[in-house]
Protein backbone atom coordinates (compact mmCIF):
# COMPACT_ATOMS: atom_id res chain seq x y z
CA UNK A 1 0.00 0.00 0.00
CA UNK A 2 1.04 3.43 0.02
CA UNK A 3 3.10 5.04 2.48
CA UNK A 4 0.72 6.48 5.25
CA UNK A 5 1.30 10.44 5.88
CA UNK A 6 1.15 12.03 8.96
CA UNK A 7 -0.83 15.74 9.20
CA UNK A 8 1.49 17.04 11.93
CA UNK A 9 3.91 15.82 14.44
CA UNK A 10 6.19 17.99 16.85
CA UNK A 11 9.41 15.74 16.15
CA UNK A 12 11.52 17.99 18.38
CA UNK A 13 9.28 16.34 21.32
CA UNK A 14 10.92 12.38 20.58
CA UNK A 15 13.66 12.99 23.49
CA UNK A 16 10.14 13.95 25.24
CA UNK A 17 8.40 10.46 24.38
CA UNK A 18 5.96 9.66 27.96
CA UNK A 19 6.73 12.52 29.89
CA UNK A 20 3.19 13.84 29.98
CA UNK A 21 1.33 10.33 29.78
CA UNK A 22 -1.17 11.83 31.71
CA UNK A 23 -1.17 15.23 30.84
CA UNK A 24 -3.62 18.01 29.53
CA UNK A 25 -2.91 21.13 27.40
CA UNK A 26 -3.06 23.31 30.32
CA UNK A 27 -3.55 23.95 34.17
CA UNK A 28 -6.82 24.02 35.41
CA UNK A 29 -5.75 24.08 38.69
CA UNK A 30 -6.14 20.46 39.93
CA UNK A 31 -3.33 19.20 41.43
CA UNK A 32 -2.42 16.59 38.82
CA UNK A 33 -2.67 19.46 36.21
CA UNK A 34 0.53 20.92 37.70
CA UNK A 35 2.56 19.06 34.62
CA UNK A 36 0.66 20.39 31.41
CA UNK A 37 1.55 20.72 28.07
CA UNK A 38 2.00 24.21 28.01
CA UNK A 39 3.82 25.17 31.09
CA UNK A 40 5.97 22.00 30.73
CA UNK A 41 6.90 21.04 27.02
CA UNK A 42 6.42 24.80 25.60
CA UNK A 43 7.46 26.98 28.23
CA UNK A 44 10.27 24.99 29.68
CA UNK A 45 11.49 22.11 28.04
CA UNK A 46 11.60 23.62 24.32
CA UNK A 47 13.15 26.56 25.52
CA UNK A 48 16.18 25.24 26.53
CA UNK A 49 16.98 23.04 23.27
CA UNK A 50 20.36 23.94 21.52
CA UNK A 51 20.42 22.96 17.66
CA UNK A 52 22.23 19.86 17.98
CA UNK A 53 19.05 18.80 19.92
CA UNK A 54 16.73 19.54 16.96
CA UNK A 55 18.51 17.65 14.80
CA UNK A 56 18.68 14.22 16.47
CA UNK A 57 15.43 14.45 17.39
CA UNK A 58 14.32 15.57 14.51
CA UNK A 59 16.01 12.28 13.08
CA UNK A 60 15.53 9.81 15.59
CA UNK A 61 11.68 10.64 15.16
CA UNK A 62 12.08 10.15 11.29
CA UNK A 63 13.15 6.98 11.54
CA UNK A 64 11.07 6.15 13.91
CA UNK A 65 8.00 7.02 11.96
CA UNK A 66 9.81 4.87 8.67
CA UNK A 67 10.42 2.20 10.84
CA UNK A 68 6.39 2.42 10.98
CA UNK A 69 5.63 2.96 7.54
CA UNK A 70 4.99 6.71 7.59
CA UNK A 71 6.53 7.86 4.83
CA UNK A 72 5.61 11.60 4.54
CA UNK A 73 4.73 14.62 7.45
CA UNK A 74 4.99 18.18 8.21
CA UNK A 75 6.90 18.55 10.88
CA UNK A 76 5.71 21.21 13.42
CA UNK A 77 8.25 22.01 16.01
CA UNK A 78 7.46 25.43 17.45
CA UNK A 79 12.02 25.49 18.51
CA UNK A 80 13.15 28.09 15.80
CA UNK A 81 14.86 29.96 18.35
CA UNK A 82 18.13 31.13 15.95
CA UNK A 83 18.33 30.45 12.19
CA UNK A 84 21.21 27.67 13.70
CA UNK A 85 18.04 26.13 15.25
CA UNK A 86 15.99 25.93 11.77
CA UNK A 87 18.72 24.90 9.52
CA UNK A 88 18.98 22.15 12.20
CA UNK A 89 15.38 21.20 11.96
CA UNK A 90 15.75 20.98 8.20
CA UNK A 91 19.03 18.48 8.24
CA UNK A 92 17.55 16.03 10.81
CA UNK A 93 14.37 16.31 8.53
CA UNK A 94 17.11 15.74 5.64
CA UNK A 95 19.07 12.68 7.11
CA UNK A 96 15.96 10.97 8.45
CA UNK A 97 15.55 10.32 4.37
CA UNK A 98 11.84 10.79 4.14
CA UNK A 99 9.23 12.99 2.62
CA UNK A 100 8.59 16.09 4.56
CA UNK A 101 7.26 19.60 4.73
CA UNK A 102 8.90 21.75 7.57
CA UNK A 103 6.15 23.80 9.17
CA UNK A 104 8.19 26.73 10.10
CA UNK A 105 6.28 28.00 13.38
CA UNK A 106 7.78 30.31 15.63
CA UNK A 107 10.73 30.30 18.39
CA UNK A 108 12.11 31.97 21.16
CA UNK A 109 14.63 34.32 22.81
CA UNK A 110 16.96 37.02 21.35
CA UNK A 111 18.13 35.05 18.57
CA UNK A 112 14.44 33.95 17.40
CA UNK A 113 14.16 35.26 13.52
CA UNK A 114 10.33 33.95 13.24
CA UNK A 115 8.82 35.34 10.91
CA UNK A 116 11.48 37.33 9.30
CA UNK A 117 14.23 34.27 8.51
CA UNK A 118 11.00 32.65 6.05
CA UNK A 119 12.69 33.98 3.24
CA UNK A 120 15.80 32.92 3.76
CA UNK A 121 14.86 29.25 5.00
CA UNK A 122 12.75 29.28 2.09
CA UNK A 123 15.54 30.56 -0.60
CA UNK A 124 18.02 28.47 0.87
CA UNK A 125 16.55 25.06 1.76
CA UNK A 126 13.14 25.16 -0.58
CA UNK A 127 14.51 26.53 -3.79
CA UNK A 128 13.91 23.40 -5.56
CA UNK A 129 10.26 21.35 -6.12
CA UNK A 130 12.52 18.56 -6.99
CA UNK A 131 13.61 17.08 -3.75
CA UNK A 132 11.84 15.42 -0.38
CA UNK A 133 11.54 18.35 1.65
CA UNK A 134 8.77 21.26 1.15
CA UNK A 135 7.92 24.14 3.43
CA UNK A 136 4.87 25.06 5.16
CA UNK A 137 4.41 28.72 7.32
CA UNK A 138 3.55 28.62 10.59
CA UNK A 139 0.39 31.34 11.52
CA UNK A 140 -0.48 30.71 15.26
CA UNK A 141 -3.53 32.69 15.67
CA UNK A 142 -2.84 32.77 19.39
CA UNK A 143 0.14 34.52 19.15
CA UNK A 144 0.67 38.32 19.18
CA UNK A 145 1.59 39.21 15.60
CA UNK A 146 0.05 36.44 13.79
CA UNK A 147 -1.27 38.93 10.86
CA UNK A 148 2.70 39.13 9.88
CA UNK A 149 3.26 35.71 10.13
CA UNK A 150 0.25 35.28 7.23
CA UNK A 151 1.15 37.93 5.77
CA UNK A 152 4.53 36.53 4.96
CA UNK A 153 3.56 32.90 4.16
CA UNK A 154 1.28 34.54 1.42
CA UNK A 155 4.00 36.86 -0.23
CA UNK A 156 6.13 33.31 -0.28
CA UNK A 157 3.56 31.37 -1.54
CA UNK A 158 3.97 29.21 1.28
CA UNK A 159 1.08 26.91 2.89
CA UNK A 160 -0.92 28.43 5.73
CA UNK A 161 -0.57 26.04 9.17
CA UNK A 162 -1.61 26.49 12.69
CA UNK A 163 -3.25 24.84 15.55
CA UNK A 164 -7.03 25.76 15.98
CA UNK A 165 -7.89 24.76 19.65
CA UNK A 166 -10.69 26.20 21.75
CA UNK A 167 -8.95 25.92 25.15
CA UNK A 168 -6.80 28.34 23.98
CA UNK A 169 -9.73 31.15 23.37
CA UNK A 170 -9.10 31.17 19.79
CA UNK A 171 -12.80 30.94 18.59
CA UNK A 172 -13.37 35.24 18.56
CA UNK A 173 -9.91 35.53 16.28
CA UNK A 174 -10.49 32.57 14.29
CA UNK A 175 -14.50 33.99 13.29
CA UNK A 176 -12.92 36.99 12.72
CA UNK A 177 -10.54 35.62 9.73
CA UNK A 178 -13.64 33.57 8.84
CA UNK A 179 -16.01 36.50 7.89
CA UNK A 180 -13.06 38.89 6.70
CA UNK A 181 -12.22 36.42 4.04
CA UNK A 182 -8.77 35.29 4.88
CA UNK A 183 -9.63 31.24 4.50
CA UNK A 184 -8.39 29.84 1.22
CA UNK A 185 -7.02 26.45 0.17
CA UNK A 186 -3.95 27.39 0.99
CA UNK A 187 -5.01 27.46 4.92
CA UNK A 188 -4.14 24.07 7.16
CA UNK A 189 -6.17 24.20 10.54
CA UNK A 190 -5.15 21.49 12.92
CA UNK A 191 -7.33 19.88 15.21
CA UNK A 192 -10.22 22.45 14.69
CA UNK A 193 -11.54 21.87 17.89
CA UNK A 194 -14.55 24.02 19.92
CA UNK A 195 -15.54 26.36 16.43
CA UNK A 196 -18.20 28.50 14.86
CA UNK A 197 -20.55 26.77 12.46
CA UNK A 198 -19.96 30.00 10.74
CA UNK A 199 -16.39 29.62 10.65
CA UNK A 200 -16.50 26.06 9.73
CA UNK A 201 -18.87 27.11 6.66
CA UNK A 202 -16.13 29.52 6.05
CA UNK A 203 -13.53 27.05 6.25
CA UNK A 204 -15.33 24.10 3.69
CA UNK A 205 -16.12 26.81 1.12
CA UNK A 206 -12.80 27.98 0.83
CA UNK A 207 -11.41 24.79 0.76
CA UNK A 208 -9.36 24.06 3.94
CA UNK A 209 -7.90 21.68 5.11
CA UNK A 210 -8.38 20.42 8.34
CA UNK A 211 -5.82 17.46 9.79
CA UNK A 212 -7.17 15.73 13.60
CA UNK A 213 -5.22 14.49 16.26
CA UNK A 214 -8.03 12.25 17.43
CA UNK A 215 -6.22 10.70 20.50
CA UNK A 216 -4.13 13.53 21.85
CA UNK A 217 -7.75 15.40 21.39
CA UNK A 218 -9.58 13.54 23.59
CA UNK A 219 -6.73 12.59 25.84
CA UNK A 220 -5.32 16.36 26.16
CA UNK A 221 -8.21 18.43 26.43
CA UNK A 222 -8.43 19.80 23.03
CA UNK A 223 -12.20 19.09 22.87
CA UNK A 224 -14.41 16.77 20.45
CA UNK A 225 -12.47 15.70 17.36
CA UNK A 226 -14.38 17.19 15.02
CA UNK A 227 -14.36 14.15 12.27
CA UNK A 228 -18.49 14.03 11.98
CA UNK A 229 -17.91 17.76 11.15
CA UNK A 230 -15.57 17.33 8.53
CA UNK A 231 -17.58 14.37 7.01
CA UNK A 232 -20.88 16.41 6.61
CA UNK A 233 -18.75 19.47 5.37
CA UNK A 234 -16.76 17.03 2.86
CA UNK A 235 -13.74 18.56 3.44
CA UNK A 236 -10.30 17.06 2.39
CA UNK A 237 -8.35 16.02 6.04
CA UNK A 238 -5.77 14.00 7.46
CA UNK A 239 -4.60 12.35 10.61
CA UNK A 240 -1.89 13.58 12.82
CA UNK A 241 0.13 12.16 15.58
CA UNK A 242 0.97 15.39 17.06
CA UNK A 243 2.71 14.86 20.40
CA UNK A 244 4.99 11.83 21.68
CA UNK A 245 5.25 13.39 24.86
CA UNK A 246 1.24 11.92 25.30
CA UNK A 247 0.96 9.15 22.42
CA UNK A 248 2.79 7.23 20.05
CA UNK A 249 2.97 8.28 16.68
CA UNK A 250 2.19 5.00 14.68
CA UNK A 251 -0.62 5.46 12.10
CA UNK A 252 -2.41 2.21 13.32
CA UNK A 253 -3.13 4.01 16.63
CA UNK A 254 -4.74 7.28 14.32
CA UNK A 255 -6.88 4.97 12.30
CA UNK A 256 -8.33 3.04 14.77
CA UNK A 257 -9.15 6.35 17.20
CA UNK A 258 -10.92 7.95 14.63
CA UNK A 259 -12.86 5.41 12.85
CA UNK A 260 -14.31 4.15 16.64
CA UNK A 261 -14.90 7.66 18.00
CA UNK A 262 -16.86 8.38 14.78
CA UNK A 263 -18.65 5.07 15.15
CA UNK A 264 -19.49 5.23 18.73
CA UNK A 265 -21.05 8.30 17.93
CA UNK A 266 -23.21 7.19 14.74
CA UNK A 267 -24.04 3.76 16.81
CA UNK A 268 -25.43 5.94 20.34
CA UNK A 269 -27.96 8.14 17.54
CA UNK A 270 -28.73 4.79 16.10
CA UNK A 271 -30.04 2.92 19.38
CA UNK A 272 -31.94 6.24 20.62
CA UNK A 273 -33.62 5.56 17.56
CA UNK A 274 -31.89 8.92 15.89
CA UNK A 275 -31.25 9.53 12.51
CA UNK A 276 -27.52 8.90 12.15
CA UNK A 277 -24.73 9.56 9.50
CA UNK A 278 -23.01 6.82 7.95
CA UNK A 279 -20.71 4.56 9.29
CA UNK A 280 -16.46 5.34 8.55
CA UNK A 281 -15.70 2.46 6.56
CA UNK A 282 -12.11 0.82 7.10
CA UNK A 283 -11.27 2.33 3.73
CA UNK A 284 -12.35 5.70 4.70
CA UNK A 285 -9.57 5.22 7.73
CA UNK A 286 -6.83 4.12 4.74
CA UNK A 287 -7.68 7.21 2.55
CA UNK A 288 -7.24 9.34 5.12
CA UNK A 289 -4.10 8.11 6.72
CA UNK A 290 -3.06 8.10 3.34
CA UNK A 291 -3.92 10.25 0.11
CA UNK A 292 -5.85 12.51 2.57
CA UNK A 293 -2.08 13.85 4.18
CA UNK A 294 -1.17 14.26 0.72
CA UNK A 295 -3.32 15.83 0.11
CA UNK A 296 -3.38 18.32 3.15
CA UNK A 297 0.16 19.34 2.43
CA UNK A 298 0.42 19.73 -1.06
CA UNK A 299 2.12 16.16 -1.99
CA UNK A 300 -0.77 14.49 -3.62
CA UNK A 301 1.19 14.95 -6.93
CA UNK A 302 3.84 12.75 -5.81
CA UNK A 303 2.67 10.50 -3.24
CA UNK A 304 -0.34 9.20 -1.15
CA UNK A 305 -1.98 6.40 -3.52
CA UNK A 306 -0.44 3.97 -5.84
CA UNK A 307 -0.77 5.77 -8.99
CA UNK A 308 1.39 5.31 -12.43
CA UNK A 309 3.42 8.81 -12.32
CA UNK A 310 3.53 9.39 -8.30
CA UNK A 311 7.19 8.62 -6.47
CA UNK A 312 6.99 5.09 -5.19
CA UNK A 313 6.32 5.66 -1.68
CA UNK A 314 5.19 2.27 -0.89
CA UNK A 315 4.96 -0.11 2.19
CA UNK A 316 4.93 -4.10 2.12
CA UNK A 317 3.06 -4.96 5.22
CA UNK A 318 3.41 -8.83 6.46
CA UNK A 319 0.01 -10.20 6.12
CA UNK A 320 1.15 -13.67 7.72
CA UNK A 321 1.90 -12.86 10.83
CA UNK A 322 0.56 -14.65 14.38
CA UNK A 323 -1.65 -10.94 14.48
CA UNK A 324 -3.31 -11.53 11.06
CA UNK A 325 -3.24 -14.41 9.02
CA UNK A 326 -5.48 -15.78 7.64
CA UNK A 327 -5.58 -12.71 4.95
CA UNK A 328 -9.74 -12.39 4.97
CA UNK A 329 -10.09 -8.41 3.76
CA UNK A 330 -6.86 -6.29 3.33
CA UNK A 331 -7.93 -3.20 4.22
CA UNK A 332 -9.90 -4.38 6.80
CA UNK A 333 -6.27 -6.05 7.83
CA UNK A 334 -3.96 -3.19 8.02
CA UNK A 335 -7.25 -0.91 10.08
CA UNK A 336 -8.03 -3.04 12.67
CA UNK A 337 -5.98 -5.39 13.41
CA UNK A 338 -1.76 -4.57 12.31
CA UNK A 339 0.44 -2.44 14.13
CA UNK A 340 3.99 -1.35 13.12
CA UNK A 341 5.06 -5.03 13.71
CA UNK A 342 3.63 -5.84 10.91
CA UNK A 343 5.11 -3.15 8.67
CA UNK A 344 7.84 -5.29 6.55
CA UNK A 345 9.82 -3.00 3.85
CA UNK A 346 9.38 0.86 3.29
CA UNK A 347 10.23 2.28 0.37
CA UNK A 348 10.54 6.26 -0.05
CA UNK A 349 10.68 8.08 -3.50
CA UNK A 350 11.81 4.07 -5.00
CA UNK A 351 14.96 4.17 -1.69
CA UNK A 352 14.47 1.37 0.19
CA UNK A 353 14.54 2.31 3.80
CA UNK A 354 13.60 -0.82 5.51
CA UNK A 355 13.74 -4.39 4.51
CA UNK A 356 12.25 -7.18 6.03
CA UNK A 357 12.00 -5.37 9.56
CA UNK A 358 15.51 -3.63 9.49
CA UNK A 359 16.09 0.32 8.56
CA UNK A 360 18.49 0.65 6.57
CA UNK A 361 21.23 3.58 6.33
CA UNK A 362 20.95 4.57 10.15
CA UNK A 363 23.15 3.07 13.48
CA UNK A 364 20.15 2.76 15.48
CA UNK A 365 22.60 2.33 18.43
CA UNK A 366 24.23 5.44 17.84
CA UNK A 367 21.46 7.42 17.15
CA UNK A 368 19.62 6.71 20.21
CA UNK A 369 22.77 7.13 22.44
CA UNK A 370 22.54 10.38 20.81
CA UNK A 371 19.16 10.59 21.55
CA UNK A 372 19.72 10.21 25.57
CA UNK A 373 22.23 12.55 25.69
CA UNK A 374 20.22 15.14 24.25
CA UNK A 375 17.43 14.01 27.06
CA UNK A 376 19.86 14.26 29.60
CA UNK A 377 20.92 17.76 28.54
CA UNK A 378 17.05 18.47 28.04
CA UNK A 379 16.46 17.66 31.39
CA UNK A 380 18.99 19.09 33.21
CA UNK A 381 18.82 22.69 31.44
CA UNK A 382 15.32 23.09 32.44
CA UNK A 383 15.77 21.79 35.90
CA UNK A 384 13.05 18.87 35.71
CA UNK A 385 14.45 15.47 37.70
CA UNK A 386 14.37 12.57 35.52
CA UNK A 387 11.80 10.07 37.09
CA UNK A 388 10.86 6.90 35.81
CA UNK A 389 8.13 5.92 38.21
CA UNK A 390 6.59 9.30 38.50
CA UNK A 391 3.14 8.72 40.09
ZN1 LIG B 1 0.29 20.19 17.38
Amino acid sequence: MPGFIDGHHHQFETCLRSVLADGILINDGRPESVHNYYELILQKFSMVYRPQDVFINEVFGGVAQIDAGVTGVMDVSQIHHSPEHSDAAIEGLRAAGRRAVLGYFEGWGDKAKYPDDAKRIRDTHFSSSDQLLSMFMGSEIYLPGYEKAWKVGRELGLPIALHVVGTFGMQPTFDALATAGEFGSDCFFIHMTGMSDVAWRAAADAGAHVSIAAPIEMHMRHGMPPIQKILDLGMTASLSSDVECTMTADMFTQMRSVMTLQRMLANELALQGKDYPKLMSVTDALKLATIGGARGLKIDGKTGSLTRGKDADIILLDATALNVAPLNHAAGTVVTLMDRSNVSTVLCAGEIKKWRGTILGHDIGKLRSELEASRDYVFAAAGIAQDLFRA
